[in-house]
């Protein structure tokens, strides 16, 4: 019996009161790191009254623990000891987590996390446990709990491929290495983190590898997934791209019902 929870507040505050009228569709977003997956995600949910999570914070809040507590990356019965010792929680972000970039408050047995879980190494941490099965099946088994109900928008890596497979829309969000490495970047700076442009395109490329090889539950877009390139877009415009998706969708299955669209 494992103890690892996610929860997280409903984002309410709709500021599209027509989409208010859709019934409550699963969303899926995934990507490789820096395509801007978390900002688009949070800013899609807060238009259309959804759940946020980010699937991420989780696998970096478990990377820290490990960390923490010098398990090395490679012993996965340690790892997964520990996942099913974890407790999780993702809250919708404080003003004060907001105006540093964050987009949700992480809890890790239950001492807030948000800032110690985005340095590079923790991400590069997060990507190294991500590679065991048994810790991703802990994680997913509490993904899929917490968006059971539909009306959610999950970012990650394996959202529309393991996590929610029938998700009524799945995004799969790109964008060249050059421009995510310098979105990672800026919020590098943002924080005031010593670390250049090239170490960070290192890191991101490194990680994409790592998450696009392994064998378990890879970074792949899901056959249905629309493909979405935000090289020269951004976060508003793409989340704006995405809502008209979902409202789309949402008229196809009302149609597919039966129903007025
Ligand atoms: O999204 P973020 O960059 O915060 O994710 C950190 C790491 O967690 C990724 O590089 C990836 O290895 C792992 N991850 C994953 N599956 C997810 C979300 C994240 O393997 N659904």
């Amino acid at each position: 019996m494992h103890d690892l929870r996610v929860t997280q507040s409903r984002i309410t505050q709709p500021r599209v009161a027509v989409l208010l009228r859709m019934s409550k569709l699963t969303i899926a977003i995934d990507g490789p790191a820096g395509s801007g997956k978390s900002s688009v995600a949070r800013r899609v949910a807060a238009m259309l009254g959804y759940l946020y999570l980010d699937s991420g914070a989780m696998y970096r809040a478990l990377g820290l623990k490990a960390l923490r507590q010098g398990i090395p990356l490679d012993d996965e019965a340690r790892l997964v000891a520990l996942a099913n010792q974890t407790h999780i929680e993702l809250r919708a972000p404080t003003a004060e987590h907001e105006a540093v970039g964050a987009k949700n408050c992480v809890f890790l047995d239950g001492a807030d996390v948000t800032r110690e879980i985005r340095t590079s190494e923790v991400a590069q941490a997060a990507s190294r446990l991500a590679t065991i099965a048994k810790v991703r099946q802990v994680l997913v088994a509490e993904q899929q709990r917490a968006g059971a109900g539909g009306g959610i928008v999950m970012e990650g890596r394996d959202i529309g491929t393991v996590v929610f497979p029938k998700a009524e829309l799945k995004i799969f969000l790109d964008a060249s290495p050059e421009v995510r490495a310098e979105r990672r970047w800026k919020e590098h700076q943002e924080k005031g983190d010593r670390i250049t442009l090239p170490e960070v395109f290192d890191e991101v490329i490194e990680r994409d590898r790592r998450d696009r090889e392994r064998k378990v539950s890879p970074l792949v877009r899901a056959a249905d997934a629309v493909l979405v390139d935000n090289t020269a877009m951004g976060i508003e415009e793409t989340a704006r791209l995405i809502v008209m998706l979902a409202q789309e969708r949402e008229k196809e299955l009302a149609g597919a019902a039966g129903g007025k669209p």
